[in-house]
């Protein structure tokens, strides 16, 4: 059945978001606060735009509050870390999120460190990265959390499997690989460096995919019955067309899956359901209830 093959990101992000509107209004109804989301954007990065248009659109959506802090791309570091300093301060703000790529005259390791640990809600704090490595509870970045939260709904635990994570960026590749040596699989990661991608990959009883090269994994990559996860969002001109593809060749390997995400309306979806996961999770850990176990969400 070509449907059961498909992991649609799109509805469990839309049953995701159901369930965290019902949650926040738990949280809200407990405590009289409604949690506050801070969205800072530097720039017109036309992206980045789209990007932080639609999560403070869907942060509405769930009963959250969003503020938006719009500043020119010539703004001074310093006035970018005041900011963040009041966001840090303020009540109301519970999650603060400062939308990525920033402007090569700001270093955005030292922006993203002046975020409270308990307000980042992107999981991008040297804090919460340690955190996350060390096993314990903590924000976690929103994209490869989204990723778990599909593989959960088709496995508990991962012991005995393989999985391959293609990337090793801060925001995909490490954090992901984590997430899933947290449940237990054997985890390898590649990268540009790595020799003969093709046969580690073609090991992996779980293929993650986050490395922004359209199309690249062939079905000759995928061994049979494999689950894909295919993070990449590429745009590429095809058939004389305007397309939106992902890091995986998905017509190539559909016959050799057992499962796959389609681009869009797999991963895509998930990552911003998961900003309003975190922004659920920072509310109810800064007043020292306990966080939402993945485990309950479905
Ligand atoms: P980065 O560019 O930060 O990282 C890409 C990784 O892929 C790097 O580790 C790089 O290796 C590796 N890589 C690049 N080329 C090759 C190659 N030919 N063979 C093997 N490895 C390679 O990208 P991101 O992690 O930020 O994003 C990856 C993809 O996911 C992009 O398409 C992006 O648009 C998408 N994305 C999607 C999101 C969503 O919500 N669905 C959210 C975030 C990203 P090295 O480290 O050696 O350079």
């Amino acid at each position: 059945m070509v449907e059961n093959k498909i992991i649609d990101g799109k509805e469990i992000a839309s049953k995701l978001r159901e369930r965290i509107r019902d949650l926040g209004k738990e949280f809200k109804d407990q405590t009289s606060i409604t949690p506050g989301l801070a969205v800072v954007l530097v720039g017109e990065n036309p992206a980045s735009k789209v990007y932080v248009k639609n999560k403070i659109k869907q942060t509405e959506e769930v009963g959250f509050n969003s503020y938006e802090y719009k500043l020119d791309e010539s703004v001074k570091e310093t006035d970018l870390l005041n900011l963040i300093s009041e966001l840090n301060l303020s009540s109301k703000v519970n999650g603060i999120l400062v939308q990525l790529p920033l402007p090569k005259h700001i270093n955005s390791e030292k922006i993203l460190d002046s975020i409270l640990p308990e307000k980042d809600v992107d999981g991008f704090h040297a804090t919460n990265v340690g955190k996350l490595w060390g096993g314990r509870d903590t924000l976690v970045p929103c994209t490869p959390l989204g990723c778990s939260i599909m593989l959960n709904k088709l496995f508990d635990d991962l012991s005995g499997k393989n999985a391959v994570v293609i990337g090793r960026s801060d925001i995909v590749g490490k954090p992901m690989a984590s997430l899933l040596l947290q449940k237990n699989a054997t985890v390898t990661i590649v990268h540009s460096r790595t020799k003969d991608i093709e046969k580690i990959c073609k090991a992996a009883d779980i293929l993650i995919a986050a490395v922004g090269v359209p199309e690249m994994v062939k079905k000759s990559w995928v061994k049979k019955d494999a689950i894909v996860i295919d993070v990449g969002i590429n745009r590429i001109e095809k058939d004389g067309k305007n397309k939106l593809v992902g890091d995986v060749d998905y017509v190539d390997v559909f016959d050799v899956v057992s499962k796959i995400t389609p681009v869009p309306g797999g991963v895509g979806p998930m990552t911003i359901a998961c900003l309003l996961l975190n922004t659920l999770n920072a509310s109810l850990s800064q007043k020292s209830l306990p966080g939402i176990k993945l485990s309950s969400l479905f």
